[in-house]
């Protein structure tokens, strides 16, 4: 089946505003990488590439064209931003005196370089792989031996983030499901966020249908590059409004998850959002009604259901259980999560989180939440 024309298509060129203060030049397009060379070398002149194995093809490319521009390759990348690796990678970047940084990846490569950038001071260019949106937001993270300390710094904003679809094409099926997954959670929760402005709504609505329709299309033919354009546009204004609007319960959840459970990020994600929006549903109507217009479905109500099937369709994983999440851990992910409360349409107990883990952990398509058991029941 063709996927409908529409925006995402089109290369372009913006200056993006992301704070009020400050800009981000985003250049998208097929073929746009061929320009990373050329605007890492107006923010530097000494380059270090932050790019795990994965990227090997792309940094060859950019080595050629970086020229003696290039002085040295981070290519130890792991989720979630070890602190070891923060201390490893600003060494490389005092002993090759760098001065600028270029990050190709998933939102792991992205997220290193942003910590190095905020301790350093140098500039950033992003060259996402993934849908994750990170190099959009001024969000970083660290994890050592007390857990992921989080923030937002304006620091770690990248000068230029280079979209590329062309990137996107070796991503395997299952990894282009649950990262498309995850933006649409960007998505979803911008849609009932407490400091929601028109420009976020309008964006996150823009992300959610275009995410919607060209998920899908991703597995059965990866080089569709008019499906993998358009999912792209979407995890840019995701990423965009992710950055711009306080994230509720769902990314709680998947924060405490990931840094507690060790639960993979963008698939903890996929699980999560169809529970968590029938859990929020009865409190947002409008934000719901709004996403349900971009998934395509007629009422709110369909709005969790819709969720579910499109990440069936996709592939993505449904349960908690099949992520591997110990039943055992509810209760502590419950209380933790409900201990650094986070602002979320309806008002959220330990018994409230549990039932809904509980839910997630079974999978399968979500039960109405009008109103949750106590304690002790199903
Ligand atoms: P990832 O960066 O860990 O990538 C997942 C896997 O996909 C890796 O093995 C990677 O090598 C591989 N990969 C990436 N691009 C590929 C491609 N084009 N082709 C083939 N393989 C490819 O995963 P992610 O989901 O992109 O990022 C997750 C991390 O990003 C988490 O640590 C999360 O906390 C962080 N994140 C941060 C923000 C923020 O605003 N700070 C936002 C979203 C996610």
């Amino acid at each position: 089946m063709e996927l409908p024309a529409g925006q995402g298509s089109r290369p372009f060129e913006a200056a993006v505003p992301v704070l009020p203060d400050r800009t981000v030049r985003v250049l998208f397009g097929r073929g746009a990488v061929d320009h990373v060379a050329a605007e890492t070398r107006t923010v530097g002149g000494r380059a270090l590439l932050v790019a795990g194995p994965r990227q090997d093809r792309v940094v060859r490319g950019l080595i050629e064209r970086l020229g003696t521009a290039y002085v040295a390759r981070v290519r130890e990348v792991a989720e979630h931003v070890p602190a070891p690796l923060v201390a490893a990678t600003l060494q490389r970047v005092a002993d090759a005196e760098a001065d600028v940084l270029v990050a190709v990846g998933g939102g792991s490569a992205t997220g290193l370089a942003k910590a190095v950038v905020r301790e350093s001071g140098l500039p950033l260019v992003a060259v996402p792989t993934t849908y994750a949106g990170s190099e959009m937001t001024p969000l970083w993270g660290v994890t050592d031996e007390t857990g992921k300390r989080t923030g937002r710094d304006p620091r770690v904003l990248p000068r230029t983030v280079v979209y590329d679809p062309e990137l996107t094409c070796s991503l395997p099926a299952s990894l282009a499901a649950t990262s498309g997954m995850n933006a649409l959670a960007h998505a979803v929760e911008a849609l009932y966020a407490p400091d929601a402005t028109p420009l976020t709504l309008r964006a996150a609505q823009e992300a959610a249908s275009s995410l919607a329709a060209s998920l899908p299309h991703l597995g059965a033919r990866p080089q569709n590059l008019d499906a993998r354009s358009r999912a792209l546009y979407g995890a840019w204004l995701a990423g965009w409004a992710l950055g711009g609007s306080t994230m509720g319960l769902h990314h709680k959840l998947a924060h405490v998850l990931g840094g507690r459970c060790a639960l993979p990020h963008a698939a903890t994600h996929s699980v999560l959002l169809p529970h968590v929006a029938a859990f929020n549903l009865p409190f947002a109507p409008e934000a719901f009604a709004q996403a349900a217009a971009a998934l395509g479905v007629a009422t709110a109500a369909e709005v969790p259901g819709a969720l579910h099937e499109l990440a069936e369709r996709c592939g993505a994983p449904t349960s908690l259980g099949a992520l591997g999440l110990d039943p055992a851990m509810v209760d502590t992910v419950s209380a933790e999560v409900v201990a650094a409360p986070v602002p979320n349409p309806r008002p959220v107990t330990t018994a409230d989180v549990a039932h809904l883990l509980r839910a997630a952990h079974r999978g399968g398509c979500p039960e109405p939440m009008d109103a949750v058991p106590s304690r002790g029941e199903p």
